[in-house]
């Protein structure tokens, strides 16, 4: 098996076992699909509800469905066979879409409680579910200079509405399988991830995408001018996908994270003003700005604590922000060209 980073694996399969890998049509799960081909895995079986020509990514070899995971016989039939089962659809996108759609969010349930009994009824010997910093409670982050969220904040419990409360009921159903039926099960709780390939227009982009689109439309229109959601202050992290799907094949195959939710993230803390000025600075262009303050906001602040994570598996991102946000950049520039084309571009 060949590997892509100097970190060894040892991920206890064979590169002809069965990898399945749920939401495979959309960002996180196509870079992590693209990770195992380029590995040498041989079978690995994507799978999203998208038709296959809307998948932001196809990898070719890889057997690509597309089915609807909310439903029970499909969840069956996705894991028929499967050595590991990464669960990674889910109903989401960036603040506008999970404050607004909230049953929607909520809804996501229904795929990880049919996948992950269907992956303990085939005999599944891992399962990974990608849970979210809006699992963390709420009240903890309300300030911009936030503390660091560590694994442990989660409980008492007061979870984002909706979407948050979602994941953190099916990291309860990822521990109950494997207490009370032994199905080996990893979690990790993504702090905003970022990156080529990922949804940039249509309303479930995140802040990264969004700026750099932004920027770029106002370039092509000649304006002087971008719009920002809140006042600006409000704080975030930001991981790049590179360095995410490194983490989530670590967190996988470690026995000590086994039930055991575990940040995935940057602790680099940045406001929405400095990621925008960032992206100017990309685009060498200085913009005014407009604040629109009844725009959809979330927390004030919010950061990875990477302690846990350090300690354990010695991960880190190694992608400075100013180098991925330049990556990012670049491809929204194109993808925006070819829009303009009139060629396929990825789209929510
Ligand atoms: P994404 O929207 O790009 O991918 C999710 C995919 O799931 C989509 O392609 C969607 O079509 C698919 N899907 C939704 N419902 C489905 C269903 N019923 N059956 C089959 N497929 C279905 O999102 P992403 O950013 O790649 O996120 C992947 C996972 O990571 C999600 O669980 C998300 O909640 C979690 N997460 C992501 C971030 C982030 O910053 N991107 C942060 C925290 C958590």
């Amino acid at each position: 098996m060949k590997e892509n980073s100097e970190v060894k694996i040892d991920r206890k399969i064979g590169c002809d076992d069965l990898i399945v890998i749920a939401g495979a049509g959309g960002f996180i799960a196509g870079a992590l699909t693209r990770h195992f081909h380029e590995l040498g895995y041989a079978r690995i079986r994507a799978i999203d509800r998208k038709p296959l020509p809307e998948w932001y990514q196809r990898v070719p070899g890889v057997e690509s469905l597309s089915m609807d995971l909310s439903e029970k016989t499909n969840a069956v039939r996705a894991v028929e066979g499967a050595a590991e089962v990464y669960n990674m659809a889910a109903d989401m996108g960036g603040m506008g879409f999970i404050e607004r759609f909230r049953v929607e969010c909520l809804r996501s349930i229904l795929i990880n409680t049919h996948l992950i009994e269907a992956a303990w009824r085939a005999g599944a010997q891992r399962y990974f579910f990608s849970s979210s910093a809006c699992a963390y409670n709420t009240d903890l982050q309300q300030d911009p200079n936030v503390r660091a969220l560590k694994e442990s904040d989660a409980y008492p419990a007061m979870a984002e509405r909706g979407y948050g409360w979602e994941k953190l009921i099916s990291e309860m159903f990822c521990q109950e399988y494997w207490a009370e039926r032994g199905l080996e099960t990893h979690m990790a709780r993504f702090h905003n991830i970022y990156g080529p390939n990922g949804t940039w227009f249509g309303g479930r982009e995140k802040a990264p995408a969004a700026l750099s689109r932004k920027v770029i439309e106002a370039i092509d229109r000649g304006e002087t001018t971008i719009d920002i959601w809140g006042d600006g202050t409000q704080t975030r992290s930001f991981c790049f996908i590179e360095d995410c799907v490194l983490g989530i094949d670590q967190i996988m195959h470690c026995d000590r994270l086994i039930a055991t939710p575990i940040n995935l993230g940057s602790s680099e803390l940045i406001s929405i003003n400095d990621l925008a000025a960032m992206v100017e600075r990309i685009a060498g262009v200085k913009l005014q700005r407009t604040y629109d303050l009844n725009a959809p906001l979330g927390v004030a602040g919010r950061n990875s604590d990477n302690t846990f994570i350090r300690s354990v598996l010695d991960w880190e991102p190694r992608t400075p922000l100013r180098i991925g946000m330049e990556k990012t950049y670049a491809w929204i520039a194109q993808q925006y060209a070819d829009r303009k084309a009139g060629k396929r571009v990825v789209k929510d």
